[in-house]
């Protein structure tokens, strides 16, 4: 008995039994992921087909040895899939995937991914599955078996999943991780968020942007247990949840670089200010002689007091964060370019993709975190001063400046902060 039908893009599902999840505000995280997941799967065949040609010609020891490269296998595992719709749409949106495992631990949620693989003439592409979604992952985690890309898209909170996933995912494989836990990651429990993620939340005007490098630092932590990291594509905050797109390679080496891509938060009580003190990094270490030790771990220096310069409050601390890009500006043009270019309508939140994205590409990567003008313009008790005067103030100072996809009314910019006061404070 078809209880709801339920139709997004090209997609029909029916809900045949009560209690499965489907959650009608995911469709831009799912469509978004869509688009990502294109732009991935393209590159991600051709950095591979480069890697096996390379091998071909080295073994062959001839340079113009005829090109037998076999077809690239992309294979995704989505982890808790639920009804499959999002396994379906995959299928028929994303050419370039070669196998989808949709997997869940409810047994009403496999019945019902059956019914609708059938019934979308998907059956041949997806396969289901019925078990904990660790389990399964644990089960793949030697190279040979692992998945081009993992869809993590649970209730709440991911961190559970990360050390299974982080392992499962091939070198330059694509993890993809929602997090709706927005209360833990946004502050206001600060404790429970350093038991889930590892990390200190602040309530703050950046709690949005926090909470995406909150969950970056997380999955790099996961990682950096079996000499991987992260690189990430595209973090978003959309709505009640946030979402982020980051490959995963190995290499030992590159793991020594993570103390400096990560940062604590010291946070003002008083005028809201936020500053990031790097945990440390590799620097040259004059005192040692021997070339394999040239580059030694030094410590940051602590460059931040405990009370803020602007206005003399105490500080109070969160992190660590992630304080690298959050974005990758090249990747993001590709995703927005094809988005742009796609007629075939078939994501509905399109227009909603090209706005985000757009102001993704515009923001200031080599800045974490911003002011937000109502805000500024509170603490000094002035009406809110017009966005276009505060932007033009700082470039004709000299600095660059942009929104966050994360807040309305953000400014992002590199400028000194007693600067930025001081504009608030003539207007
Ligand atoms: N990705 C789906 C979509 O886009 O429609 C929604 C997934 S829903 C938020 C989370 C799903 O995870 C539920 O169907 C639940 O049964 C499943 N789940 C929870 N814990 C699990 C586990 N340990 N292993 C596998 N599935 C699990």
């Amino acid at each position: 008995v078809v209880l709801k039908k339920i139709v997004e893009g090209p997609a029909e599902i029916q809900l045949v039994s009560d209690g499965v999840f489907y959650n009608p505000v995911q469709e831009f995280n799912r469509d978004l992921s869509i688009a990502v997941l294109n732009v991935f799967t393209e590159e991600y065949i051709a950095e591979k087909e480069t890697l096996i040609q390379k091998k071909n010609k080295e073994n062959s020891g001839n340079e113009s040895a005829e090109d037998d490269t076999p077809k690239v296998e992309v294979n995704l595992l989505e982890a808790l899939a639920a009804t499959g719709l999002r396994s379906i749409r995959y299928a028929k949106e994303v050419p370039n995937l070669t196998k989808i495992l949709a997997n869940d631990l409810s047994k009403k949620a496999v019945e019902t991914m059956k019914v609708n693989f059938e019934h979308n003439q998907v059956a041949d592409k997806v396969e289901p599955s019925l078990d904990d979604a660790c389990m399964l992952m644990y089960k793949h985690k030697h190279p040979a078996t692992r998945f081009a890309a993992i869809d993590l898209d649970p209730y709440g909170c991911p961190s559970i999943f990360l050390d299974a996933a982080v392992q499962s995912v091939q070198d330059g494989g694509l993890l993809l991780v929602t997090a709706t836990d927005m209360a833990v990651l946004a502050g206001n429990s600060p404790e429970t968020c350093y038991c889930k993620y590892g990390a200190i939340s602040l309530k703050t005007k950046c709690c949005h942007e926090m909470a995406l490098r909150i969950l970056l630092q997380c999955i790099e932590s996961h990682a950096n247990r079996y000499s991987r990291y992260i690189v990430p594509l595209l973090s978003i905050s959309a709505d009640f949840y946030i979402r982020v797109f980051v490959k995963v390679y190995s290499g030992a080496v590159h793991c020594k670089k993570t103390t400096s891509k990560l940062g604590m938060v010291y946070h003002c009580k008083g005028c809201d200010n936020m500053t990031l003190q790097l945990l440390g990094g590799f620097k040259p270490n004059p005192t040692e002689q021997r070339p394999d030790q040239e580059k030694a771990f030094l410590p940051a220096a602590p460059t931040v007091g405990t009370h803020c310069e602007n206005c003399n409050q105490r500080h109070s601390l969160g992190g660590p964060v992630w304080a690298a890009p959050i974005h990758d500006e090249r990747f993001v043009t590709s995703v927005l370019e094809r988005v742009e270019g796609d007629d075939t309508q078939s994501l509905r939140t399109r227009n909603r993709i090209q706005g985000v994205l757009s102001m993704v590409r515009e923001e200031l990567q080599e800045v974490p975190f911003y002011h937000t003008l109502d805000k500024m313009c509170g603490r000094v008790h002035v009406t809110c001063m017009p966005m276009l005067i505060m932007r033009s103030a700082i470039l004709n100072a000299g600095y660059k400046v942009s929104f966050s996809h994360a807040a309305k009314l953000s400014v992002k910019s590199a400028a000194p902060t007693a600067f930025l006061w001081d504009v608030v404070r003539a207007w």
